[in-house]
């Protein structure tokens, strides 16, 4: 690997091997080098510093001394409970090349982030040749303070933010990840899952990998230790060639940053460049907007792109399958002001909206929102419809994903806690409440509940996504598909367990049809069954197991039966539909 000085290099970087700004769904003509390969379709608890050296690979050889760890664990046994039941992103990711204020920089934009991931972050800087690393639990304004960032110097950091897990093993899982190899160090932030993960690691420990995380990403810096590809961002190319499934990658070596997405593109990822020139990758466009780095383009599907002094390098991982882009994207993680996969989120919950209102009609006084991941679809909703949109419900944001339940049981608790009803808005009126999805449906029924309390004649629910029949296996983290209500239930069940007068779903046609000849470039799986990568050898989803870190539960296969069981209700219910 090539030594070179980090403090030499200039903020403004040459743009030697630039790409064209060609979208997604594009294909790929990426020279110089093509690699071919086959196919087929909580709470806050702890810290930890960090930082890895590298000064003479000669003599260090693999031993990559740890130079300074530092925990600060607050009493393990609070009890937090959790009312949110949305399925949940597990990450974000963000790299930044060329800018003296590189670690603060990825600070903010982990800021912008956030709600990719809330229970995990962390920072790793290359300065001199030496990785510097920070993680901790908790928000990103929990874990990072001026005297950290301090300790994060240089002109390159990666950053992540995580969902996970509560308990001991979660401070290891939060990346980004170090490990020293024969001639350096990586850093490593991923966003996505391997569905081949428990296959590499068994593998990689019958020829003497020792772990130590639960993370599928450790699998990835071991690939990369083993690999003898010269220079070393073959050894990362040569990595991902191994891995199945959804992964939006950032490296961070001693000279060099690399950003990563897996061929069908499931996760987003997008590349900047600030007005010093300093490049900016990111998951979501709203980092860069906040860091006043402009869009250039996204990381396309299966490829590869190496950014070091001598300019931006763009190689093709593996043949390009038809992209996979996560729609759920669209529907609920992404923020509204993010322009994912090319298109404007807030677009397109809007759209869902005035779909739902042009095909699911209802006479109605007033159009609310499930705020906040509702309010973009509820207002194209009362745009379609005529209906003026009120804010009947408010969102307390001073309440975190979990907190302390109180010793006595109070009725629907979690959800009084974090959204209250406005009465002057709801009484004695008929009300259309639009929410982005229902996976269980239990907060659905409190929320009914909540708005007739409050005096409601009539509560009509609008859902601007299709029914969620099955489990996620590409990033996120959603409950076993028995715990699926819809997967349970037909919409007049469901209507029925909710407690509401009517309820109507985006139809997956419609949505489709709306995303017009993109619409073969996303996955759908998780309202149609059909896997465009089939989970074949990671963790079966039991009920209870929505909380995931992948450190419990059982080794098996997903059996075809399961995944066909899914893909044939949907077929059921796209037939009944017509
Ligand atoms: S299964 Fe659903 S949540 Fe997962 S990548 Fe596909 S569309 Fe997104």
């Amino acid at each position: 690997m090539a030594a070179t000085n980090l403090s030499s290099f200039s903020s403004s970087i040459e743009k030697t091997c630039l790409f064209s700004p060609c979208p997604s769904q594009k294909p790929l003509s990426l020279p110089p080098k093509t690699l071919q390969k086959p196919f087929f379709s909580s709470k806050p608890s702890s810290s930890r510093f960090l930082s890895h050296t590298h000064k003479n690979p000669s003599k260090l050889l693999s031993k990559i001394p740890i130079s300074d760890i530092v925990s600060s664990a607050k009493d393990p046994d609070e009890f937090y409970i959790s009312c949110d039941e949305k399925p949940r992103e597990e990450c974000g990711v963000v790299g930044i090349y060329g800018d003296p204020e590189a670690s603060r920089l990825c600070y903010l934009a982990l800021h912008a982030l956030q709600h990719r991931g809330q229970e995990g972050a962390g920072i790793v800087s290359v300065s001199n040749k030496i990785l510097h690393l920070f993680t901790g639990v908790g928000l990103v304004s929990d874990v990072f303070d001026e005297n950290k960032l301090d300790h994060l110097p240089g002109e390159s950091a990666i950053g992540h933010v995580r969902y996970s897990t509560a308990g001991s093993s979660m401070l290891k899982n939060v990346q980004p990840f170090v490990a020293g190899y024969r001639f350096g160090s990586v850093g490593v932030a991923h966003n996505g899952n391997l569905v081949n993960y428990r296959s590499l690691r068994t593998m990689l420990e019958d020829k003497g990998s020792i772990f130590n995380t639960s993370s599928d990403t450790e699998v990835v810096l071991h690939l990369i230790a083993k690999s003898k590809a010269q220079p070393f961002f073959l050894r990362i190319i040569e990595a991902c060639e191994k891995l199945e499934g959804a992964y939006s990658m950032v490296f961070l070596t001693e000279d060099k940053l690399v950003a990563v997405r897996d061929p069908f593109g499931f996760r987003p990822l997008v590349m900047g460049r600030r007005s010093n020139g300093a490049v900016v990758f990111a998951s979501e466009t709203c980092a860069l907007d906040l860091i006043e780095a402009t869009c250039e383009r996204e990381v396309n599907p299966g490829e590869v792109l190496v950014v070091d002094k001598d300019g931006i390098q763009s190689f093709c991982l593996l043949p390009h399958p038809q992209p996979k882009n996560c729609i759920f994207e669209h529907i609920y993680f992404s923020l509204p002001n993010s322009v994912v996969f090319g298109r404007s989120v807030y677009e397109s919950r809007h759209a869902f909206g005035e779909i739902l209102a042009t095909e699911a009609p209802v006479d109605c006084d007033v159009v609310i929102a499930v705020p906040d991941s509702g309010v973009v679809a509820a207002l194209g909703y009362a745009a379609k419809s005529g209906v003026p949109f009120q804010q009947g419900l408010i969102r307390s944001h001073y309440v975190g994903r979990t907190f302390i339940e109180p010793s006595q049981k109070i009725r629907d608790f979690g959800v009084k806690l974090k959204l209250s009803p406005v009465r002057a808005v709801l009484e004695g009126k008929r009300v259309v409440v639009v929410d982005d999805s229902i996976v269980r449906g239990t907060t659905s029924s409190k929320i009914v509940r909540l708005l007739k309390e409050a005096g409601a004649k009539e509560v009509h629910m609008r859902i601007a996504s299709p029914p969620i029949i099955g489990s996620c296996y590409y990033g996120v983290d959603t409950p076993s598909s028995e715990e699926l209500i819809s997967n349970r239930m037909t919409v007049e069940e469901v209507n029925n367990f909710i407690g509401s007068d009517s309820l109507a779903f985006l139809p997956l046609e419609s949505l489709m049809r709306f995303l017009g000849a993109c619409a073969p470039n996303y996955c759908y799986a998780c309202f149609s069954g059909y896997y465009p990568v089939p989970p074949k050898d990671v963790k079966v989803k039991r009920v209870g197991d929505f909380v995931d870190d992948g450190v419990n539960g059982s080794l098996n296969c997903i059996d075809e039966e399961w995944v066909q069981a899914s893909r044939d209700v949907a077929m059921r219910k796209v037939n009944a539909s017509r």
